[in-house]
């Protein structure tokens, strides 16, 4: 029978030399990657369809959110849980391992690539804290590490696995030439806990916000995004495509401001403001639009389901620059 494994699968390139890899030794791959509302899976899937594997794509937003509220081993140097995020990664891979009775679970991970989940010892707790962690391989690093059981029950040829270790690129990128992968994506990126202005709009919801939901993290990407009191923020859509995903995003309890006469933006309060807050909120959808600025001009409002026009100077620049999250 043949061996089956279940690649984590990210889409970059390291992942897709792992899975060459394994291929090589006959080992059947099925790729599997995650979505949240701080990344998704488009990387991954274009990258399953180059190399022409299958790829299984799993929603864990309420498992991800959950560990994002206590995070064992903390953050990276934004809102990046890396550590507590790849041990629900390959937790979940091996849930999956389990059901679907495959061999194990393998990644693309190199040590010594990232500074801080790629340690030697960030990779022992991430495997290990999975429940899983016999069970993982890491195929471009494999000879560096301990021998997996796969390994040892002579499923995969560990003297077929590589030894790569540390930021450089220069071996996978004659892999890639040697496998005929042209294509690939740059290393890093898409992951939006490692974007500083989407982290400090993401901590402070979650030091207001008890539970905060996916609508919520929806919205910490459009707009900019004003604390105009302990408990309230004011939303402004910046252009066109803004308004556009603020207006799908809205719910019955928000407050929704639009200038009554001018082009401007949408203006929205997460579930409803204080009649003070709502004027705050307007003050600033007059300073973002193309009303005059020396005069009071009209909004439209609808604030507790009740339409009505407040008329409201523009807010202060500067004071309004002070109250954004960046
Ligand atoms: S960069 Fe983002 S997706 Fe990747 S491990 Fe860290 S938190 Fe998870």
């Amino acid at each position: 029978m043949s061996v089956k494994a279940i690649s984590l699968f990210s889409g970059g390139l390291d992942s897709m030399l792992a899975v060459k890899l394994l291929q090589d030794q006959g080992i059947v791959v099925e790729g599997l990657t995650f979505t949240t509302p701080f990344f998704d899976a488009r990387k991954a899937e274009a990258a399953a369809a180059r190399i022409r594997i299958p790829l299984r794509i799993e929603d864990i937003t309420t498992e991800h959110l959950r560990m994002m509220k206590a995070p064992r081993y903390g953050f990276g140097k934004h809102m990046n849980p890396c550590i507590d995020c790849h041990t629900l990664m390959l937790h979940l891979a091996g849930r999956i391992m389990d059901e679907t009775a495959a061999d194990f679970i393998f990644t693309g991970e190199v040590l010594g690539q990232r500074p801080m989940s790629q340690t030697r010892q960030s990779l022992h707790i991430v495997a290990r804290n999975s429940g899983y962690g016999e069970y993982v391989l890491r195929p471009l690093s494999a000879r560096l590490l301990p021998e997996s059981r796969p390994e040892r029950e002579g499923k995969v040829d560990r003297q077929r696995l590589l030894a790569l270790q540390g930021r450089g690129r220069k071996t996978q990128m004659e892999m890639a030439g040697a496998y005929g992968i042209k294509h690939y994506p740059p290393p890093a990126g898409g992951c939006l806990l490692t974007d500083p202005i989407f982290s400090r709009r993401l901590k402070d919801l979650f030091e207001r916000h008890p539970d905060p939901d996916r609508r919520d993290m929806e919205l910490l990407k459009h707009g900019r995004h004003f604390r105009i009191a302990a408990a309230a923020k004011a939303i402004v859509g910046r252009n066109e495509k803004d308004n556009l995903a603020l207006q799908s995003l809205i719910r019955e309890n928000d407050a929704v401001l639009k200038m009554a006469d001018f082009p401007g933006p949408l203006v929205l309060i997460p579930g409803g403001g204080s009649e003070e807050e709502v004027r705050e909120a307007a003050r600033l959808c007059v300073l973002y639009s193309d009303a005059p600025k020396d005069a009071e001009a009209a909004v439209q409002v609808t604030s507790s389901g009740r339409p009505y026009v407040m008329a409201v100077r523009s807010a202060d620049p500067v004071e309004a620059s002070q109250r954004i999250l960046r």
